[in-house]
């Protein structure tokens, strides 16, 4: 009878486990990993969010940045974290394109996560040093060209929107160049800047104010139509190379397992950040854009991130880039 007993106790403390949990989360700060380094597009956005989900969960949210490996880091780390909710993941357009570049990639995006979530769009736009002798997209092409073993492309690595970019870019014109790659775009800018790389294509939030400040070059923008904060650069599909369009989302993960509950709650927090004036405006000022609410959902998510790499594997395996 006491063994019954006891018995019973732990499956009334089993069953009762998932929702004591959801009712007491968060009950401690909660990391937010980064897959790229500090101060780039996706450490931005991770910042913004964080703080309005933080906010609105009456919990701190820290952001933690693991780069390398063009992202696959991070999410390599989170796939393998306790599935409790402390431990989530924001991750771009290279969760779809990463299953293609990489054969033996430790994590499958799909199957590996809990989705909580898509949380905005942005453009990117193809920059170069300020003295970089092309004046336009036309000229740039031509530039390329004929100087192909002399210029440098940086990107954030195999994985990364930027070598994404940069490949598709490489690709349309028919030229490669030499890549360089970084541990995230906030270094491959600052190199950039200071003259010892190229061209690169990079997220409006990370390449806007060095736009407007005159601090580089830029010569046009992936998305189909031109880009509110940047009313005068062309379209990629304007400047020359039609149909090309690249459009760069992020999205928040948790390791697979993470209660339903927890996921909701992270999933409405998500919600409430994105829908904030403040973040919005940020958003805005930088050329992104917040989702709409029924895209910030974890079926909606999962359903986006497997039409990307539906999408984007064939495109990459023609294009025969891999890692091993
Ligand atoms: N978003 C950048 C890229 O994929 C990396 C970064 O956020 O630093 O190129």
């Amino acid at each position: 009878m006491l063994k019954f007993c006891l018995g019973v106790a732990v499956c009334l403390t089993l069953l009762l486990a998932p929702q004591l949990h959801a009712q007491q989360y968060p009950t401690k700060v909660i990391t937010l990993m980064v897959p790229f380094a500090a101060g780039g597009p996706t450490d931005t956005v991770a910042r913004l969010v964080a703080k309005g989900m933080g906010d609105s969960l009456k919990q701190q949210i820290i952001v933690e940045n693991v780069g390398g490996a063009g992202g696959t880091i991070a999410p390599a780390r989170v796939a393998k974290a306790a599935p409790d909710g402390y431990t989530i993941l924001i991750h771009h357009i290279g969760m779809s394109t990463a299953p293609a570049l990489y054969r033996k990639l430790p994590y499958n995006p799909l199957n590996d996560f809990e989705h909580i979530g898509l949380v905005n769009d942005t453009p990117m736009t193809l920059i170069a040093r300020k003295d970089f002798p092309a004046k336009d997209f036309k000229e740039l092409i031509a530039y390329v060209k004929t100087n192909k073993e002399k210029i440098n492309l940086a990107n954030a690595g195999l994985g990364a929107a930027s070598h994404l970019c940069g490949m598709l870019f490489m690709t349309a014109i028919q030229t490669d160049v030499t890549t360089v790659p970084y541990g995230g775009t906030a270094p491959a800018m600052k190199d950039l800047l200071g003259g010892q790389v190229d061209i690169m294509c990079d997220q409006t939030t990370n390449t806007t104010s060095q736009i407007k400040g005159g601090a580089v070059k830029v010569y046009a923008v992936t998305t189909k139509t031109r880009v509110a904060s940047l009313p005068n650069v062309p379209t990629m599909h304007e400047a020359g190379l039609p149909n090309f369009e690249i459009v760069i989302w992020h999205g928040l993960y948790a390791p697979k397992g993470t209660p339903k509950p927890v996921i909701d709650q992270l999933t409405k927090a998500l919600q409430v950040a994105i829908k904030d004036a403040t973040v919005k405006q940020r958003f805005a000022d930088l050329g992104a854009e917040s989702v709409v609410e029924k895209r910030a959902t974890p079926e909606a998510h999962k359903a986006f991130l497997k039409a990307e790499i539906d999408k984007w594997g064939p495109i990459i395996k023609k294009a025969g880039v891999y890692a091993d």
